[in-house]
């Protein structure tokens, strides 16, 4: 039997809550596959700034190394926010990319028809959404030369953080856009500022000359304030949206509003192998972290992702796909999301339902109930991602 290692970093604020329940659905998932899921801890973040004075010690990425998969929840937090830049939680997690080059990050927005209420947007502007956010996410500003005061000197009175992009850091992540858009609508939209920045058009340079591998793929160019406005006022006509990272870190937030909470929207990034690191779109949420009301969908659906893409466990990634639709069809939210006619659960209430509906779904004896095919609900939303294969090549 197969055996894999999954390295679970909790992090900080409500990333401990979400990890709890997406390591509960894993294990019933594993409980009833053909393999062995081997669930390891490990620090990073505050949590680990406060314990070993490291946001990434070496230990975790020893761990990280030696593992198939890993599954974040979310780092940072107020009390670690006067540290110095490079001391902070987010460095940890922007080390731990660049380590492993996961230079792509897969963001998929799908409006489900159950939470189409939940949405601050007119219902009929949420038809037939369905976006997948490709984000280049190892380069550009993030990485970029910078000064900031309070580095060391403090004699100059302005900070710098410095937009760099080559053509080969371009390339690698637009091939992963079009090779997904061919197994979606065959449209590519990409995303810069090309009217302004250099690198951006160097950016849209490269795209075109990458476009030209796939005749059978639209290609389209947007400014990233244009698509800012377009997101909002005609969020259909999208499809895959290449972008940059720091205009995918920012677009990806406002489209999460889409789908009804940031807490639901899953993410996984990719590098050349098929390990991979996967987290919900949100944050450390450090308002609620702690009250057992953490919508977990975004880890739970990560989860998932790991499944397709690590493992390349297509069946289980969906069983978890389809408890979760199965969750919301039946009315149960967490609060984020509950309207005045859903039943506005916990973060374990919600997971408690959650493994409830994976294990019917799973179970050998129910496999050709009529009751487990209610239970599969068309999961085609989540799993019109981008094929193992393609992506991590
Ligand atoms: P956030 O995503 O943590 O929270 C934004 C809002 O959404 C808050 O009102 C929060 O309560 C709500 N929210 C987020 N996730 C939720 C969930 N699962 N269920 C219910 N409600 C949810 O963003 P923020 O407040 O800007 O950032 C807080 C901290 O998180 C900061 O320190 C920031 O640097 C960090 N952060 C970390 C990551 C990451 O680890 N990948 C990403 C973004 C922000």
């Amino acid at each position: 039997m197969s055996r894999f290692r999954i390295v679970l970093l909790p992090g900080d604020g409500i990333g401990p809550e979400v990890i709890a329940a997406a390591h509960r659905v894993l294990e019933t998932v594993a409980g009833a596959a053909d393999f062995d899921l081997e669930l390891v801890e490990a620090a990073i973040g505050g949590n680990a700034i406060d314990t070993v004075g490291d946001p990434l010690p070496p230990a975790t990425l020893r761990l990280c190394e030696e593992s198939d998969a890993m599954l974040l929840g979310a780092v940072g937090g107020p009390q670690w926010s006067s540290l110095p830049a490079a001391d902070r939680p987010e460095a940890g997690l922007l080390r731990l990319r660049k380590h492993f080059e996961l230079f792509a990050n897969l963001r998929p927005v799908t409006v489900l028809p159950e939470l189409a209420a939940a949405a601050p947007l007119k219902p009929e502007l949420l038809r037939d959404v369905d976006l997948l956010f490709v984000r280049e996410l190892t380069g550009g500003i993030y990485f970029g030369p910078r000064r900031e005061q309070g580095d060391g000197d403090d004699a100059f009175d302005n900070a710098f953080d410095t937009m760099v992009y080559s053509v080969a850091e371009v390339e690698r992540v637009a091939h992963v856009a079009f090779q997904a858009a061919r197994r979606r609508s065959g449209k590519v939209t990409s995303v810069d500022k090309a009217n302004v920045l250099a690198s951006m058009r160097l950016w849209r340079r490269t795209v075109d000359q990458v476009a030209e591998q796939y005749p059978d793929v639209t290609l389209q160019h947007i400014l990233v304030d244009n698509c800012a406005m377009q997101l909002v006022r005609e969020p259909a006509a999208f499809d895959v949206l290449l972008t940059p990272n720091l205009f995918g870190d920012v677009l990806s937030d406002e489209a999460s509003v889409l789908a009804g909470s940031l807490g639901t929207l899953p993410s996984a990034s990719l590098g050349d192998g098929s390990r991979g690191l996967y987290e919900p779109v949100h944050g450390s949420a450090p308002d609620i972290a702690g009250a057992g009301i953490a919508n977990p969908l975004g880890a739970i659906l990560s989860a998932a992702l790991l499944l397709r893409y690590s493992l390349d466990r297509e069946a289980e990634a969906r069983s978890i796909e389809s408890a979760v639709a199965a969750a919301l069809a039946a009315g149960y939210r967490t609060a984020d999301l509950a309207g005045v006619d859903d039943v506005a659960v916990s973060t374990d209430e919600l997971t408690e339902l959650i493994i409830h509906h994976v294990a019917a779904i799973t179970s050998p004896a129910s496999q050709s109930s009529q009751d487990t095919a209610k239970l599969r609900y068309n999961t085609e939303h989540f799993a019109r991602g981008v094929g193992h294969e393609e992506t991590t090549r």
